[in-house]
């Protein structure tokens, strides 16, 4: 913390010249820290957690929550609770304490990679082992699927048919939620009756099921799918940038984790290799006398295609943000790929960037390796993470810096 005393009054916080903040790091390994092994106590009121600045009354097993003053009962299994006897979050030199409740279901990372195949031969065959190598790294029961892009967009079935098949959306459009679920055979459950049926319920899970696999079950398909995946087959045309829809194909991704996976974490990696020039997020024309903007035109204000651009993934991340899932960026090209417009959706969803000249580069390889390694050298990745803060009435939070987004609840 910058200070370690919190001002009194509004002139006292005014005078602060560097405000009063904290420094969290989720997940951070402390070898000391402990995990306990039930759910947190929280305050009947305020949902506040007991501390060890609670007030307590262990005759009558109550504890005062200090945020609301609210008296709270110890439930029967602290009935054994006095002073000599203190459960471990109750230690004043714990000042950072996990709990890991038995009963949480702890879901598998769901993993989907969106693929850039509007790029050379040569970058096709050293992405294609990178994320073969990548597939066999990861964790047996984490689910993954595929979704490869150009000029169009294709879904990759990942089911138990032997003929491979792809549900393909055109690139220069949007293809909003229900047009995607519709055309790809999702279907709608019955909702019940008074219950208002969420992203989540309201799809047959069997339906996602044939895109998102355990990773144990459709190694085989997808490095199959890899093996046989041609760069894109539509012409160029002469005085033309190859046809790239980067955004709609996130945009598929995005919709189709949001009715599988809604509010359980999940990632979508991008695999970029160009400038995106189709479609909502398109950064240049497919003309190829339009240069593409430079740092000047984004100074200037004068890059033709940059607010929309950025309203379209300022509107992803608010989608990401809800749902709990993470956008990865692999831009790996000598040419500009638009992070500068797709950025805000890699910042607001806690997600990394990773530049690089050609996927045949190490620092890709590398990069990508240690993202799915285990242990001290892996990059032990995490997702859906909520920052809950409760504070006394006298106490307002006034925002927050770093790689997250506000769910606007208050
Ligand atoms: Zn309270």
């Amino acid at each position: 913390m910058t200070w370690n005393v919190v001002p009194g009054t509004k002139q006292e916080a005014g005078n602060c010249v560097v405000p009063v903040s904290a420094i969290y790091t989720p997940i951070k390994t402390f070898p000391s820290m402990p995990v306990l092994p039930y759910a947190p106590l929280r305050c009947r009121n305020c949902s506040s957690i007991l501390n060890p600045f609670c007030v307590m009354d262990f005759s009558a097993k109550i504890w005062i929550c200090p945020f609301c003053f609210q008296r709270n009962h110890f439930p029967s299994h602290y009935a054994s609770i006095s002073e000599e006897n203190l459960p471990a979050e109750l230690f004043p030199q714990y000042t950072t304490i996990e709990y890991k409740s038995p009963g949480e279901a702890y879901l598998h990372s769901v993993l989907m990679f969106v693929v850039d195949i509007s790029i050379i031969e040569e970058e096709m065959t050293f992405l294609k082992p990178a994320l073969s190598r990548a597939i066999g790294l990861l964790p047996d029961n984490s689910l993954v699927g595929l979704i490869t892009f150009g000029t169009l967009v294709h879904v990759h079935e990942l089911g138990f048919c032997s003929v491979p098949k792809t549900y393909v959306f055109n690139g220069s459009k949007d293809v909003s939620r229900n047009q995607l679920l519709e055309q790809m055979g999702f279907f709608l459950n019955k909702p019940v009756t008074g219950v208002i049926a969420g992203a989540r319920d309201g799809f047959s899970s069997d339906s996602i099921a044939r895109f998102l696999r355990p990773a144990s079950d459709c190694e085989f398909a997808l490095n199959s799918i890899l093996e046989e995946l041609q760069k894109d087959p539509w012409p160029i045309l002469a005085g033309e940038r190859s046809r790239r829809c980067t955004g709609t194909a996130v945009s598929v991704a995005a919709s189709l984790l949001g009715a599988g996976f809604a509010g359980s974490g999940a990632r979508i990696m991008a695999f970029v290799g160009g400038p995106s020039t189709e479609g909502p997020g398109a950064i240049v024309s497919k003309n190829l006398s339009e240069p593409i903007r430079s740092h000047k035109d984004l100074d200037k204000d004068s890059a033709p295609h940059y607010h929309k651009a950025i309203k379209f993934y300022e509107a992803l991340a608010k989608q990401l943000v809800h749902q709990g899932h993470v956008l990865d960026l692999f831009a790996c090209s000598v040419d500009q790929v638009g992070v500068a417009e797709l950025k805000v959706a890699v910042e607001r969803t806690g997600g990394f960037v990773l530049l690089a000249e050609s996927f045949g580069h190490s620092v890709f390889k590398d990069s990508l390796r240690r993202v799915f390694q285990t242990g001290d050298k892996g990059l032990r990745l995490s997702s859906n993470c909520i920052f809950e803060i409760n504070c006394s009435k006298d106490v307002k939070v006034q925002g927050i810096l770093g790689p997250c987004a506000s769910l606007e609840k208050v």
